[in-house]
């Protein structure tokens, strides 16, 4: 991705450690929270209702970690995770708990266009059908291996030593049909489906109640109308947690009485316990000592492969309600509309590869999108670039086949005076906010029981 993003997005973080004075202090915590995204602000209030007095310690200056609602074109934007939906437990109690309003989005009353060789073609009624059909028959094997969706861990499932590509190319699809369920398919693990493993489709399948429409509006149906970090500042104050920013944790040792942290400005935090929410991709950056578990090392060996784009684009004119669905090549596998009207339309994209697209670069953003939407003049664009942010090194959680069993439930095992909670662990909506939550729950319930 882009030289420049990177520069924008990466540079203030990597020169925090160097930039900031050597605090070298010293001080005394009960436990200690690592990272502010959902599944810490969730791990912080679980905490506080345990009796604990949790202090959060947060690389970046502000809370959310992979989701960040940010202001663009006159309109509240997402460049991390947006939608939820009724399917996901965890988080779908917790915007009722807070009062939180919801709103579908994008447009539910677009038609679905798909990009063929010449252009944007209209999906027919038929099209449509078959393409649901191509998930139900998906589904359909899926209920075959995983009868209970909270139980796929539990499983002998052969499908994950298989990769999507090869589950999907066995449907034997007509070109118009495989274009429909790839876009869809490529956006939901945000890459090729050649580096998912098959099962990570049934997982939230199964979790969807075997439904594709279910599917479908799960992976974008509905939003926090006032965003995501409304959410997590809720859960945030409800913790009543102590919270330091650009706190960089880089080491983390512990015996059997407790836990030392230590700063990237070599500051020291010594708690009885330690929860650690950083993501996956990012704890080989944090010294263990002394070192995790062989099967938590053989878990974060590997990257996930979550690694492509999010962004959104600002168009002049009204492009009316749009939902456009492109095939794995196609720089851009999902486009729709947040806003359309005559002051102009905010369009919201996902590409599998960000090699393919520069969301700070318009004059590429415009040519891409002369391929299927000719015309339109692209005002502004902006997204993060979550691949180089040395506090997220990805998107969200896809493993690729056969390492599910080594990266589940290793990376989710208390070891000692440590717990360790994310959206990358969780058991039902892994690589979703709702998955986040979840481990929050479990991680504070581990430090209970560690210090009872
Ligand atoms: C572009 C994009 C789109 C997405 N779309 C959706 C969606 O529509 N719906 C959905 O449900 N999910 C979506 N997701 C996934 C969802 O955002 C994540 O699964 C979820 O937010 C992860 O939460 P978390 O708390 O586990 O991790 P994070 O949010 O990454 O939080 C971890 C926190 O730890 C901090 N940290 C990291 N290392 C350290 C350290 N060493 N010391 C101190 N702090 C540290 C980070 O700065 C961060 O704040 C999307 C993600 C992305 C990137």
């Amino acid at each position: 991705m882009p030289t420049r993003r990177t520069v924008l997005a990466a540079a203030p973080m990597a020169a925090m450690a160097t930039a900031l004075p050597a605090r070298a202090s010293e001080e005394r915590a009960d436990v200690v929270v690592v990272g502010a995204g959902f599944a810490g602000v969730t791990a912080a209030r679980e905490l506080r209702r345990l009796g604990f007095s949790p202090l959060v310690l947060e690389a970046r200056e502000r809370i959310g970690g992979r989701t960040y609602h940010r202001e663009f074109a006159g309109h509240g934007i997402e460049l991390g995770g947006t939608w939820i939906y009724h399917t996901q437990p965890f988080v779908w109690s917790e915007v009722h708990r807070y009062g939180l309003a919801t709103e579908p989005m994008p447009s539910p009353d677009a038609a679905v266009a798909r990009l063929g060789d010449n252009g944007l073609v209209p999906a027919t009624p038929e099209e449509m059908g078959a393409m649901l059909q191509a998930l139900a028959t998906l589904a359909e094997q899926t209920r075959a291996v995983i009868p209970v969706a909270y139980q796929h861990l539990l499983v002998d499932n052969p499908f994950e030593n298989r990769s999507l590509a090869e589950v999907v190319d066995a449907l034997d699809l007509p070109p118009s049909v495989r274009t429909l369920v790839d876009g869809n398919l490529v956006t939901l693990f945000h890459g090729p489906l050649e580096h998912v493993a098959a099962s990570e489709l049934q997982r939230v399948l199964a979790l969807c109640g075997y439904s594709p429409v279910e599917l479908i509006a799960s992976g974008a149906g509905t939003k926090i109308s006032a965003g995501t970090a409304a959410l997590a500042g809720a859960i945030l104050s409800d913790a009543r947690a102590d919270v330091r920013f650009q706190s960089w944790v880089r080491r983390i040792e512990r015996n059997a009485d407790g836990v030392r942290l230590e700063m990237a400005d070599g500051s020291v935090v010594k708690a009885r316990a330690a929860i650690v929410t950083a993501p996956l991709n990012t704890l080989k950056d944090i010294t263990f000592t002394p070192a995790l578990s062989a099967a938590k090392q053989l878990a974060i060996r590997e990257p996930h492969r979550g690694a492509g784009v999010k962004l959104y684009i600002d168009v002049a004119g009204d492009t009316g309600p749009l939902s456009i669905l492109a095939g794995p090549d196609a720089p851009i596998t999902w486009m729709a509309t947040q806003h359309h009207g005559r002051d102009g339309s905010l369009l919201i994209a996902f590409g599998p590869d960000p090699a393919r697209i520069n969301p700070l670069d318009k004059t590429n953003v415009q040519t891409v999108l002369n391929a299927c939407l000719p015309g339109v003049t692209v005002r502004q664009s902006i997204g993060w670039d979550w691949n180089h942010d040395p506090f997220a090194k990805g998107t969200w959680c896809v493993l690729p086949p056969g390492r599910t069993r080594q990266v589940l439930p290793a990376l989710a095992q208390a070891e000692g005076r440590l717990a360790f909670a994310s959206g990358d662990s969780a058991e039902g909506w892994r690589a979703f906010i709702d998955g986040a939550i979840e481990s929050g729950y479990r991680a504070a319930r581990d430090v209970a029981v560690m210090l009872s």
